[in-house]
């Protein structure tokens, strides 16, 4: 659609883009929600693309994810043998309801930074325990789990002007265990729940995510793998507030597929080979 209150387009942005930030700017990266609906008090695009950023630098410390690298880099992305959670960022790509154009332009950091209850990218790095960098107009720089980072439906810690540059997936977790289940009315539809569970190799931890079905994502941290009351107590633990509420799905609705894919997860974790 036509922004009709945009007079400029920063089409070079300095490199720390942030300094330059003033009230009525918004960050362009991939433009697929940005366009998508009326941006009233909105008078500049500052466009994150043109910043050349490494779309991805694998390394021995893990996966480093420049927050305009596409959907659709990231799905062709082959991750090294030993990152046995990899198949986790094709299960979370896939994960998207998105047209072509959302495929090919929409970016991890534009998914992030929109702060859905479903989205996916918000999803996969919490439950690979990343962190973000996010730097400031006045040139610091703070890292942030991206457990904290969403704080409820399209709410999240940035403050006016700070730009998401980058993410951060220890290797450590790219090497564990991983069990995922995803639920959508229809077959290409929203998440109305998605849930990531992860094991240390070789452990008997478990380390559950749950999202989607939450208008923040919430973890539930199990030194030992639990027994499936010890599992139920968890999620009834999850305050009744944070269930989301959307066309995808009643918030009770939500809590019994968390709790039935919850208890697959912890089986398929338990019953899989602990090598
Ligand atoms: C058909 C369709 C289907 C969709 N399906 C889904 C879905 O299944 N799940 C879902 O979550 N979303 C969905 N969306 C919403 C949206 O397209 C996605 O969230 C997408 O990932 C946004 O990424 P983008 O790069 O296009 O962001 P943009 O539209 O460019 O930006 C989105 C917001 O994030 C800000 N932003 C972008 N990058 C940064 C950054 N690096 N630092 C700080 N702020 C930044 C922008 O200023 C803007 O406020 C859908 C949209 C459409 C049109």
């Amino acid at each position: 659609m036509d922004l009709n209150t945009i007079t400029e387009v920063a089409r070079r942005p300095s490199e720390h883009p942030a300094a330059d930030w003033r009230e009525g700017d918004a960050w362009l990266a991939g433009g697929t929600w940005l366009f998508s609906a009326e941006q009233p008090d909105l008078r500049r695009l500052i466009d994150l693309t043109a910043l050349r950023w490494d779309p991805l630098v694998p390394g021995d410390k893990g996966l480093e994810i420049g927050a305009t690298c596409t959907i659709r880099d990231l799905y062709a992305f082959a991750c090294p043998g030993d990152w046995t959670a990899g198949p986790l960022i094709t299960a979370s790509c896939e994960a998207f309801l998105s047209s072509f154009k959302v495929w090919n332009a929409a970016t991890v950091g534009g998914n992030i930074c929109m702060s859905l209850p479903a989205g996916p990218m918000i999803t996969l790095t919490v439950a690979l325990e990343a962190t973000y960098e996010l730097w400031a107009p006045d040139g610091s720089t703070r890292t942030v789990e991206a457990l904290a980072f969403v704080t409820g439906d399209h709410r999240n810690v940035l403050t006016p002007g700070e730009v998401l540059r980058r993410v951060r997936i220890p290797a450590h977790a790219l090497r564990k265990r991983a069990a995922h289940r995803r639920f959508t009315l229809t077959r290409l539809g929203r998440s109305t729940v998605f849930l990531i569970g992860t094991q240390t190799p070789g452990g008997n931890d478990l380390l559950l995510t749950v999202t989607a079905g939450t208008t923040r994502p919430v973890q539930l941290a199990f030194d030992t793998l639990p027994d499936a009351p010890g599992l139920q107590q968890g999620i009834d633990a999850i305050p009744s507030d944070v269930w989301f509420a959307d066309p995808n799905g009643t918030p009770d609705h939500r809590r019994h597929l968390t709790t039935y894919f919850a208890e697959e997860i912890r089986r398929e974790l338990m019953d899989g080979d602990p090598s």
